[in-house]
């Protein structure tokens, strides 16, 4: 079988972020090799000084591309992912996500109606103080190693996910990358257990979530649950790059 055996021939995949009524945007072309395949890609964003959450839409789109190409190796495998709205199995664990996604979590929260962004901000601030309560997340900057560590100690204590309705994720179209990376073949008992063994994960052709948060390292990473303490309190996000030189500089690490 050859490498275009693999995939139906694609036209470029277009991914965009920014809004041209908020400045100029630049379109270019760039190919990704992806599993040993070059994928052509039409790539828009802000072309001036942004923060990295101004281009975090392109990053959400090749997150949920390298999970659809996984689903489709395994299912082309004879496997099939367990994964499927209901089922919250996940959504107890530890999410790390980068500072830009804070930020762009908390505008998701600020654009809800209420009384639903009432209810969700509530459940921010039950999650945060029960684990408040521990010193989980003392000392916690390194994401490669502190994340795995601590994550087993975080499921214990059965936090659910503050974006969790009805065992399903209620902010879907808008998650964050980790969890739109996270696929398994396991069964999602697996997940709901106190461990991570019988767990089998789907390895993805990259790691956007990783390349984002290596990118965007200006205050470490945190966990999800304290996406809105974090947007209220850390300073204005730096706009020190366009949105081209972002988008470069996460690509380089994927
Ligand atoms: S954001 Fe959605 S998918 Fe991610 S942990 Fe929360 S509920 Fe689950």
């Amino acid at each position: 079988m050859t490498t275009q055996d693999k995939y139906p021939p694609m036209a470029p995949v277009r991914l965009s972020a920014g809004d041209p009524d908020q400045g100029p945007l630049a379109t270019g072309a760039a190919t990704l090799v992806l599993g040993g395949e070059p994928v052509a890609f039409e790539l828009t964003v802000p072309a001036g000084p942004v923060a990295v959450e101004d281009v975090l839409p392109i990053f959400q789109g090749l997150s949920s591309l390298l999970a659809a190409r996984a689903a489709a190796k395994a299912t082309a495998a004879g496997r099939s992912v367990s994964c499927q709205a209901g089922c919250g199995a996940c959504c107890r664990q530890l999410v790390p996500i980068a500072p830009a996604e804070a930020r762009a979590l908390a505008r998701v929260v600020d654009a809800m109606p209420e009384p639903r962004q009432s209810e969700v901000r509530a459940r921010f601030d039950a999650a945060v103080a029960t684990v408040s309560a521990t010193d989980l997340f003392e000392g916690m900057t390194e994401p490669d190693v502190r994340r795995i560590n601590a994550g087993r100690d975080y499921f214990k204590l059965g936090v659910p996910c503050p974006f969790l309705v009805d065992e399903a994720c209620s902010i879907h179209p808008d998650r964050p990358l980790s969890c739109r990376e996270y696929l398994v073949i396991s069964s999602p008992d697996h997940c709901r257990a106190l461990s991570a063994e019988g767990i089998e994960k789907l390895v993805l052709e990259g790691d956007p979530s990783l390349a984002v948060l290596k990118s965007d390292l200006r205050d470490g990473w945190l966990p999800l649950i304290h996406a809105l303490v974090f947007d209220q309190s850390a300073p204005p996000s730096p706009r020190d790059r366009t949105g081209p030189e972002i988008l470069a500089d996460v690509l380089g690490r994927l």
